[in-house]
């Protein structure tokens, strides 16, 4: 069971209660503060096999579209940072196999990670030459970072206010950056639950706009920038899965008493083939890019996009 007293309703003096049960109960939102939880978390074992890939059935962070896709989203995210003057250093917590901290580190900036996994910590160390702390507490006390991190974390951590609060918080020199799967976007709401950011097996609360500026203002820290974005490649099979989820717009509701089923998800590609495109191909992605652009950004200002990034500075 995930501790019930650690997010928002606390801090508006109340505990989180009446309960809705969605997906059949595998879900469920706080009919108060209107959080959304995984009902039960199995314990998730980030130490084992998670970050080794390939056949262990855990996240490939090395395949040829893993590598395309954390390029191309790690450095627009880092381009629009350095934009807005941001370009010393950086925390990332929970830095997976490193390889956000690997483009921060080529475009100048000096890096910082936190890992849990010791599989991880011990292969970024080696391939970046910097120390990675296994814990926010290893790091040297008092120590500020301009800029600080979490992709796709906040979403698995049990008590997430209290860890921005007393922890990430601190850390945090002018800028927090949190990056998780977007419960309000287009896709989660058409696919209910069998949406492919869902995991339920691993992600304990399923964040809005909304739920995560709360719990981050919470936190103490000064919301800046809520955006919603969309998936960084592109290719015709997106322009056309984009395209088919667009009539639910009007009237779309989560299948919320449809229970969750393991291994029924939609949406997910296999990528196991996949080559970035070359000659006709790249032509022909970067033109259904051009031609989607405008249905892109509409949905990503409507923060209907998959991934959601709240912004933060020191309150
Ligand atoms: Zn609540």
């Amino acid at each position: 069971m995930i501790s019930q007293d650690d997010p928002l309703c606390r801090q508006i003096d109340q505990p989180h209660g009446d309960w809705q049960p969605l997906y059949g109960g595998v879900l469920r939102r706080c009919g108060r503060c209107g959080l959304v939880a995984t009902h039960q978390i199995p314990e998730f074992d980030y130490d084992g096999d998670y970050f080794v890939g390939g056949e262990s059935g855990g996240y490939d962070f090395d395949s040829p579209f893993s590598r395309a896709y954390d390029e191309a989203r790690f450095n627009a995210e880092l381009g629009q940072l350095e934009n807005e003057g941001l370009t010393a250093s950086v925390l990332d917590i929970g830095c997976a196999t490193g390889v956000f901290l690997h483009y921060a580190q080529q475009r100048g900036w000096e890096i910082a990670g936190v890992e849990v996994a010791k599989y991880a910590r011990e292969r970024v160390s080696e391939e970046l030459g910097v120390p990675i702390a296994g814990s926010l507490a290893e790091l040297p006390e008092g120590q500020t970072y301009e800029l600080v991190t979490l992709h796709h974390v906040l979403e698995h951590i049990h008590g997430p206010l209290a860890f921005l609060r007393d922890e990430v918080a601190p850390r945090v020199g002018r800028r927090l950056l949190i990056e998780v799967p977007n419960f309000a976007s287009l896709p989660a709401k058409v696919h209910g639950p069998r949406w492919k950011d869902l995991r339920p097996e691993q992600h304990v609360y399923h964040y809005t706009p909304d739920s995560l500026s709360r719990m981050v203002e919470s936190a103490g820290l000064k919301v800046r920038k809520v955006a919603s974005l969309s998936e960084p490649l592109w290719s015709l099979r997106t322009a056309a899965d984009t395209l088919r989820l667009l009539p639910n717009l009007v009237g779309a509701s989560r299948e919320e008493e449809t229970p969750f089923e393991p291994g029924s998800t939609v949406g997910v590609q296999d990528v196991s083939d996949f080559q970035p495109p070359r000659g006709l191909r790249k032509v022909a992605a970067d033109l259904a890019g051009v031609a989607m652009w405008p249905i892109v950004r509409t949905l990503e200002y409507r923060c209907h996009a998959q991934r959601l990034v709240v912004e933060a500075e020191p309150g």
